[in-house]
């Protein structure tokens, strides 16, 4: 079965790639793929110019330091027998042996202070923490690394509304204090229409469309990111009021996904040509891409 198949993206410094679409549809594949947890069979992953899905386990693990996860549950993803103090200090003594005792302990109280988590938080344990601080946690230990590009895996889902607004106002702040590339994979466009320099829309493992955050969310070309932006809430309130567009059916699955245009079957303006040739992504403005057919008879923007 592929997952995932032709995609095709890249994330500046200091800029956030958005991976959008229903569940199932490979964001999370690609999350992982992308930091060498999962074996990809074919493509190339490039990190700032090395290609990296080629490397031996030592020469990944140099490069582990610079990609790093936080991980949608913040209940299940820190160990519950470490205290804070040893999650935050993990990445630094297994990716910097050498860093003396002193200075561990003096990076860990600062890392807190930068995810806004008073200084005896260090002796504690995961579980006197919210979900809200116990990301803060995750974030922390992230960044304990010194990562280039972090892999926010649906990081503020299982947050409550007021949370997931403070979680991911540190991780825009952090990114600008830290030049940080973030690749933000949610189901959530209220919050990625909030916090995205672009976003790439996914459907049945493949990319749909791939734009800046005003090209997707004020000018969508594809009628699967049209549907997903009427089902929202209006996220942004300069957009015209979209009309609902009802998706018929079940995502299909994607051991046998569906000939032409995966998306033929639940799309409300899918005719002929659609079931038998497949869209590519193409040009439709300077920085918008997306694949469907319809836009072979619409002037480019
Ligand atoms: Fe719909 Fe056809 Fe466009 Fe696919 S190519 S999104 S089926 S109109």
């Amino acid at each position: 079965m592929r997952a995932v198949d032709g995609v095709s993206f890249s994330i500046a410094r200091g800029e956030t790639l958005s991976l959008v679409g229903e569940s199932g549809c490979g964001k999370s594949t690609v999350g992982r793929s992308v930091l060498g947890l999962l074996p990809v069979d074919g493509g190339e992953i490039h990190l700032d110019g090395v290609r990296i899905d080629t490397l031996t386990a030592g020469r990944m693990r140099a490069m582990r330091k610079r990609m790093q996860v936080i991980f949608q549950d913040p209940f299940s993803s820190l160990n519950p027998r470490l205290k804070v103090r040893d999650i935050i200090a993990e990445p630094i003594t297994n990716f910097h042996p050498a860093v003396r005792a002193e200075e561990i302990e003096r990076r860990v109280a600062s890392l807190l202070e930068k995810v806004g988590l008073p200084r005896d938080a260090i002796g504690r344990w995961p579980h006197e923490f919210s979900g809200g601080q116990r990301q803060r946690i995750g974030i922390a230990r992230a960044l304990a690394a010194n990562p280039e590009l972090i892999v926010c895996d649906e990081a503020v889902s299982a947050l409550d509304v007021s949370v997931k607004a403070q979680i991911v106002n540190l991780l825009q702040d952090l990114q600008r204090e830290l030049d940080l590339s973030l690749l933000f994979i949610s189901h959530d466009l209220g919050i990625v229409a909030h916090m995205t320099h672009r976003v790439a829309v996914m459907y049945l493992g493949r990319i749909v469309e791939i734009g800046t955050r005003d090209a997707i969310f004020l000018q969508s070309r594809h009628p699967y990111t049209q549907a997903l932006l009427s089902a929202a809430p209006q996220v942004e309130p300069s957009a015209a009021k979209r009309p609902r567009v009802i998706l018929r059916g079940e995502i299909p699955s994607a051991a046998n996904p569906p000939s032409g245009c995966r998306f033929h079957t639940r799309c409300p303006h899918a005719f002929e040509r659609c079931v038998k040739e497949e869209p590519q992504l193409r040009r439709v403005s300077s920085l918008h891409e997306s694949a469907c057919h319809l836009n072979d008879e619409r002037p480019l923007q």
